[in-house]
């Protein structure tokens, strides 16, 4: 110090923490965080620092800087593990790993596809947007696997798809690292040719040129030393394991405009106002292990590093940077990701100051985590077009089993699936599989059955010689399916199958039956409003034994009870009764139209579970005597009779006319359990 003294006119403020307004300021989460702090900037001050103690808030900061703010100076190190470009190299690696190379052809799994044209590198072009609405159009037909040779869609040759594809079409390890690179270089040139780019692409090129000369340098030593990778996944792990150690450091030019870095860049650099961003204990002073064999003791005896001299360094610079500013604005979010965190311990110490001026500040009323929602409601009033189409549609229209579900359970959901036609499950391949294992099994049994009016008990065991051949024949090798898809399903259909058949062949049985209905259509025309609907539904099997008339409906999913009390119940929001609905809907469709001395009973068979026949059927609560002559409650089987068809059609009636009244709107469910599988809940955001 003696030997170098400070200059003449420089004025020391020692005592400043005691002159200043310091705001401490709580959010919710650091995206919140980052954008509330580029609020308060102002256009081109070269005196305000803003200090990243976590550097990975760069990109959202560089996005949220206001309109003004146009000379910005960044000084920190920034780790390419948070930028774009890395993880457009890390969808692309992910993407390859799913690839299948069969008869010469590259197969690309759709979803997979779809999340890589989504990234912002690719969203720039008009081509690949293109594609996305080719993808989510309802008319496309669904594959779970696009053909890079066949399909429509890899027809293109712009330059972005050609390297895209280039890249794809690979099956040599090498190759990838050299055609990735000439993705970089593309983006590269592509960006350098544009007038103005935003700050967050600058950093981006900054990457992009990083990566490539990391990438070139590993490609070239592979090259050179004649090393084979064989296997996709270590490709990426190498690839990832060089990309998580390049950082690009950012040097800037202290005396003109904002001036952003990190904690450590700050040391000896005065503002007149100060952001200080991510004051959370996890982030600083953080977790400051030391990977060491000496013990804690001796380093602290022989003045080797220690954690605490680490904890140390970080106050310092922290306390130095608001003893010299005016003006001190600090941030800490309560949640960073999905867990909630706590406010640094040095924000703390400045709370606990008698002499200094710390005022907290809560944002939560104006912004929240985004899980308290305003509910949504639909005015049919308002929607105009749409409903009165809808409206005219009723005039003979069809109304399914599914629609009137839908209705029942959630009119919102009714509202985005019917009048929006809005529907994302094939965003879903997994339901996609569940679905089509239940439209097999549907196909299997009908096949299995078709030669038969009547079947017998001894019948039971030809059915079973036939499931193999028909199962094999039903899934064909299509490449909707992967092989092992294929065999999977070919295994677990047969397994149903053959349990089925092992179940029905013991004493309590469905058989001897006739069978009525294999897989048809029950339909029923009907008049509310002056309006005609025809409401239908698909029976999977009906069949009449001596004591009654059955109506079987296969269910390859859980369970679900099919109890009820009363039968205005079933018209209630409530997920539980969703089949219960189902199978007395059928009933009445079935009964409406026709006579018969026989019972008409209702069964779901749970084929995944099938123990007992004659376990799931519809039951409704009934007041009954015992011996002693007291009465007594319990669930009996219902036999839907012309008086229960007549309540029904009551309910059904009003529930129809409820759909048609203008001033009642479209409201979210009230039954949460709605919500657990609805495809909509992320427009919702219910629970
Ligand atoms: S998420 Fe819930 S409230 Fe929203 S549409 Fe689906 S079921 Fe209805």
């Amino acid at each position: 110090m003696k030997d170098f003294p400070s200059p003449d006119d420089f004025i020391a403020l020692f005592r400043n923490f005691e002159k200043q307004q310091i705001k401490v300021y709580a959010l919710p989460n650091e995206v919140v965080q980052a954008k509330y702090a580029c609020q308060l900037l102002t256009p081109n001050e070269s005196t305000t620092g803003l200090v990243l103690a976590d550097e990975s808030l760069l990109p959202v900061v560089l996005a949220s800087l206001p309109e003004g703010v146009t000379k910005v100076n960044i000084t920190m190190g920034y780790s390419v593990k948070y930028s774009a470009t890395y993880t457009f190299i890390r969808q692309l690696f992910k993407l390859i790993q799913q690839l299948r190379f069969v008869q010469n052809d590259t197969w690309i799994p759709r979803s997979s596809w779809m999340e890589l044209l989504y990234h912002p590198f690719l969203m720039e072009y008009k081509e690949l947007r293109q594609q996305i609405d080719y993808l989510l159009d309802k008319k496309s037909t669904y594959q779970l696997y696009l053909s890079l040779n066949k399909s429509s869609l890899f027809k293109s040759d712009s330059p972005i798809e050609q390297r895209l594809y280039s890249f794809l079409k690979n099956s040599d390890r090498l190759n990838y690292i050299n055609h990735l690179l000439e993705l970089l270089r593309f983006f590269e040139m592509e960006w350098i040719q544009k007038e103005i780019l935003s700050i967050n692409q600058e950093l981006e090129l900054q990457v992009v040129r990083k990566l490539f000369n990391a990438l070139s340098k590993f490609y070239e030593l592979l090259q050179s030393n004649e090393i084979e990778i064989n296997d996709n996944r270590l490709l990426w792990r190498l690839i990832h394991q060089i990309i998580q150690r390049q950082k690009i450091d950012l040097y800037g030019e202290p005396l003109e405009g904002l001036q952003i870095m990190g904690l450590m860049e700050s040391r000896l650099i005065d503002f007149d106002k100060v952001l200080v961003l991510s004051l959370n204990e996890s982030v600083i002073p953080g977790d400051k292990f030391m990977p060491t064999f000496i013990l804690h003791s001796l380093r602290s005896f022989f003045g080797m590093p220690i954690p605490e001299r680490r904890e140390a360094i970080d106050a310092y610079h922290f306390y130095r940077l608001l003893q010299r500013s005016q003006q001190s604005f600090l941030f800490y979010s309560q949640f960073i990701g999905a867990d909630e965190v706590d406010k640094s311990s040095y924000v703390r110490q400045l709370l606990y100051n008698p002499d200094i001026q710390v005022q907290e500040v809560f944002i939560h009323d104006k912004i929240t985590k985004s899980d308290r929602v305003e509910p949504i409601i639909i005015d049919k009033k308002t929607i105009g077009e749409d409903w009165q189409k809808l409206i005219n549609e009723f005039n003979g229209m069809l109304l399914s089993h599914a629609a009137l579900v839908s209705y029942i359970q959630c009119p919102l959901k009714y509202y985005f699936e019917r009048v929006k036609h809005l529907t994302d499950a094939k965003l879903f391949p997994d339901d996609e599989i569940e679905a089509k294992m239940g439209d097999f099994f549907h196909e299997a049994i009908k096949k299995l059955f078709k030669n038969y009016d009547i079947i017998e008990p001894q019948h039971l065991d030809d059915i079973k010689k036939n499931i193999s051949t028909v199962v094999d024949n039903l899934i064909s090798n299509n490449f909707d399916l992967t092989w092992m898809q294929v065999l999977l399903m070919k295994e677990q259909l047969k397994s149903w199958l053959y349990k089925f058949i092992d179940i029905e062949k013991a004493e309590i049985s469905h058989f001897p039956a006739k069978i009525i209905v294999l897989e048809q259509e029950l339909n029923t025309k009907i008049k509310i409003s002056e309006k005609k609907l025809l409401l239908f539904g698909r029976a999977d099997l009906i069949i009449e034994r001596d004591d009654a008339i059955y109506i079987i409906d296969f269910k390859t999913g859980l369970e679900k009870d099919v109890s009820f009390d009363k039968i205005e119940d079933l018209f209630k929001q409530n997920a539980k009764l969703v089949y219960a609905f189902q199978l007395a809907f059928y009933g009445y469709l079935y009964r409406v139209n026709r006579k018969s001395e026989k019972p008409l009973y209702l069964e779901n068979i749970y084929i995944k579970k099938y123990d007992t026949p004659f376990k799931k059927i519809l039951s409704k609560l009934e007041l009954k005597q015992d011996d002693k002559g007291k009465t007594k409650t319990s669930y009996e089987q219902l036999n839907f009779d012309e008086n229960i068809v007549a309540e029904f059609e009551t309910c059904l009636k009003d529930k129809i006319n409820e759909l048609l009244d203008e001033n009642i709107p479209f409201t979210q469910t009230t039954d949460n359990k709605n919500c657990e599988y609805c495809n909509f809940n992320l427009i919702c955001k219910k629970n």
